[in-house]
């Protein structure tokens, strides 16, 4: 049987892994599975590296140039200490400098004075339940507002789309709401991929069906635990799964599942693109 209370906590990311395919989430977060860094998410890592840099520098000094030279400066770590990780991007570093622009364009980092950068946060939605992540941003207007801010480097989806993109964002708002008893005056995804810009006003309604939601799928996650039985659900997604080998909707037999004194929640939060 399942260890009482699995799983105690969820990263907006795991959420969305048991959504899309409950067996990917058994292989990344029971299994622990190792996977190979997608060139998007290393990318990620460069660019968001470099505007939280960019921020830590005084405000008349976040300029273009700037935020190049922290891009630099990021890249030639990675070379230094992840080689296969810095060869898996070698080809991509050229957009470095695009994506750059599209920040620059849909934002004036002179202007901003952040609250937090990455801020990591976990907060309980029950007794035994709570919710954790990393926020790229969050900004407090001079009259208390507060606004939460993500980095995309991919491009915007389109509008079929937008709802499970704000979803992360939402997830975030709820964090802070619970941390903070506040709900923030606005959310705000920036795709440096097309330089765009998706923006909600949460409502405490929304807010509320994500917490439903989280705790529906929480639930979904602890009876496919006691059953041991995490489903494949095939979609398009699959082309980007690792796991395909291991995977029976692909012809594959997934590896006997771990005991359970050995399940660890703690799987590392995936968060960039
Ligand atoms: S290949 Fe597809 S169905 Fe199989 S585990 Fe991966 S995402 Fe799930």
């Amino acid at each position: 049987m399942a260890e009482a209370g699995f799983p105690r906590s969820l990263s907006v990311s795991r959420v969305n892994d048991f959504l899309t395919c409950p067996l990917l989430y058994r292989f990344r977060t029971i299994d622990r599975l190792p996977e190979a860094p997608a060139p998007a998410a290393i990318m990620g890592t460069l660019v968001h590296s470099a505007l939280e840099d960019l921020f830590a520098l005084p405000a008349a000094q976040r300029t273009d140039q700037a935020a190049a030279e922290l891009f630099d400066k990021a890249w030639s770590r990675l070379q230094e200490e992840d080689e296969s990780s810095a060869t898996a991007v070698a080809d991509r570093i050229e957009t470095s400098a695009t994506l750059l622009a599209s920040y620059f364009a849909l934002e004036d980092p002179t202007r901003l004075a952040p609250h937090a950068l990455e801020m990591g946060f976990e907060t309980a939605l029950t007794d035994d339940f709570a919710i954790r992540g990393y926020i790229d941003r969050v900004d407090v207007a001079p009259d208390g507002r507060i606004r939460i801010v993500d980095y995309k480097t991919g491009k915007a989806p389109s509008a079929a789309f937008q709802d499970k993109a704000m979803f992360q964002m939402k997830f975030y708002a709820l964090a802070w709401w619970r941390l903070h008893g506040t709900i923030p005056a606005m959310l705000q995804l920036l795709y440096l991929g097309n330089t765009r810009m998706l923006r909600l006003e949460p409502t405490e309604s929304e807010l509320l069906a994500t917490e439903r939601k989280v705790l529906a799928v929480r639930e979904s996650i602890a009876l496919a635990a006691r059953t041991e039985n995490f489903t494949a659900t095939p979609s398009r997604l699959c082309d980007w799964c690792d796991h395909q080998a291991l995977c029976p909707a692909k012809g594959g037999t997934p590896p006997p599942i771990p005991p359970q004194d050995l399940w660890l929640e703690r799987s590392p939060i995936t968060k960039r693109s």
